[in-house]
């Protein structure tokens, strides 16, 4: 696919992901499909983030209008508030606050000298700020906003980017996806001695698996699963390494699929697009494994997908609905807590989700990575409900006895492909309620 690359406007463009040090700010690429780009979040607890910084090259001299595109995840109380600082000096305006949806929000005038010119990002709030860019315009006109292949072009443009993906290489198997079945597959193409690419957008392996979430596989495990799901010290699984040891199979980590060619009824290769720096490449395969969980290589191809429950006819399953519905799972928040020997002050959130008191209770926890269902912090040690239970119907007794996991689901009725980041921040606001 070729696109246009669109004239105006000209400007200097710094994309928050490039920045030299993150410093407390973390990059957020889940929502790049919905969104347009990678971003980063100050997800501080309440507590303000150091800053990130980076420094830019200045080659023309002048006034520029400065925008950053960023988004109130909570309209209209912006919680996660944060400001821009051109080399050292505060611009006045607040970001964040820009309302709904995503957007480039002005933030200023400055007048950059040529050479070298230092930025921070300042979190102001520690509650998940987000800056997506910072664009440095000469002729005062806002950058394109749309979520399409105008803008990503106009980006790389600006960039220096290519525009086509550059060679990705030739593979027998390409995997799309490195949760524990995406790495099951690589793997096992890889002894079979197939030239193999593991294509994966987290900075780690696993998915659901991952040292980032924590679960562990459940139900029948064979032996290829056991040996991919043993972890380090750290609690990162050990799959990389095995990978890694195999001559035929190359790892891409923090790349995402974001299109695939077909010729006919076959997919010939697939582009991703790296997280750091934004170039795109492309893979060649004569094999395709869409491993993703959300059967995004598929849903990119045009091929057929099922979607939300059957009606109990279509497979003849007895639990299954009677009517069809585009019911599904939704996406899980975790979360941790300890108990402090002290009050811990925790500051008004009057834009977070009210949730039941009865959550005081702590009992359960994903203790670290692989450790589920921990014993947690002494469920009854919270002094204003001491006797609490779960559930005082004898029947539902179980729930008293076993610790429960804290994490909560949310968006099973929301298009998973567009919603997942109103269904995070739902879930955040009901975390920071709960606090
Ligand atoms: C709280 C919770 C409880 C669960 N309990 C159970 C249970 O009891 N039993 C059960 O069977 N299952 C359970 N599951 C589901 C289980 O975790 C999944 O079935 C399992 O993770 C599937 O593994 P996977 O490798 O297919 O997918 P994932 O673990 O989702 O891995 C897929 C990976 O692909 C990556 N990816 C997605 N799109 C792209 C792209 N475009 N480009 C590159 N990479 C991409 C994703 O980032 C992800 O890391 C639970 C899940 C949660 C969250």
């Amino acid at each position: 696919m070729s696109a246009t690359v669109p004239a105006s406007p000209s400007g200097i463009l710094v994309e928050a992901e490039d920045f030299d040090s993150h410093g407390g700010w973390v990059v957020d690429s889940q929502f790049e499909a919905q969104m347009g780009s990678p971003y980063l979040l100050a997800h501080g607890l309440g507590q303000p983030v150091a800053d990130a910084t980076t420094k830019v090259e200045v080659g023309e001299a002048g006034d520029y209008e400065v925008f950053v595109r960023t988004r109130d995840w909570a309209p209209p109380h912006a919680p996660g508030r944060f400001a821009l600082s051109v080399n050292g000096v505060r611009l006045d305006t607040d970001l964040g606050i820009n309302g709904d949806g995503w957007s480039w929000q002005p933030a200023g005038r400055v007048a950059l000298p040529k050479g070298e010119a230092r930025l921070a990002l300042h979190d102001l709030t520690g509650f998940d700020g987000r800056c997506d860019a910072i664009f440095f315009s000469r002729d005062g006109v806002a950058p394109p906003n749309a979520v399409d292949a105008a803008s990503r072009s106009w980006r790389k443009a600006l960039r220096g980017l290519p525009q086509t993906p550059v060679d990705g290489g030739d593979y027998d198997v390409v995997v799309v996806g490195g949760g524990i079945s995406g790495c099951a597959a690589a793997l096992t193409a890889a002894r079979l001695g197939q030239t193999v690419a593991l294509v994966h957008d987290r900075p780690v392996l696993g998915g659901n698996a991952s040292k980032e979430i924590g679960l562990m596989p459940r139900g029948t495990q064979g032996k290829l699963l056991l040996e991919l799901a043993q972890r380090t010290e750290d609690g990162d699984l050990v799959a990389l390494s095995l990978l890694q040891a195999e001559p035929t199979a190359q790892v891409f980590l923090e790349h995402r699929i974001i299109a695939a060619e077909r010729q006919g009824d076959r997919i010939v290769s697939v582009d991703a697009v790296e997280a750091k720096g934004g170039l795109e490449r492309r893979f060649r395969g004569r094999m395709f494994i869409d491993t993703s969980g959300v059967a995004m290589l598929g849903v990119l191809v045009g091929a057929e997908t099922l979607f939300g429950r059957e009606a109990r006819a279509d497979y003849d399953e007895p639990y299954a609905p009677e009517q069809g519905d585009e019911m599904h799972h939704g996406n899980t928040l975790f979360f941790r807590t300890r108990m402090a020997d002290r009050p811990v002050p925790f500051p008004e959130v009057p834009w977070a989700t009210e949730v039941s008191k009865d959550y005081a209770n702590l009992s359960g926890q994903l203790t670290r990575p692989g450790a589920e269902n921990g014993a947690g912090p002494v469920a009854n040690a919270n002094p204003d409900n001491p006797t609490f239970q779960f559930s005082a119907d004898p029947t539902q007794a179980w729930m008293n006895q076993f610790p429960a996991t804290h994490y909560w689901e949310y968006g099973q009725w929301l298009d998973p492909y567009t919603s997942g980041e109103l269904v995070r921040d739902y879930l955040m606001r009901a975390l920071y309620g709960t606090f």
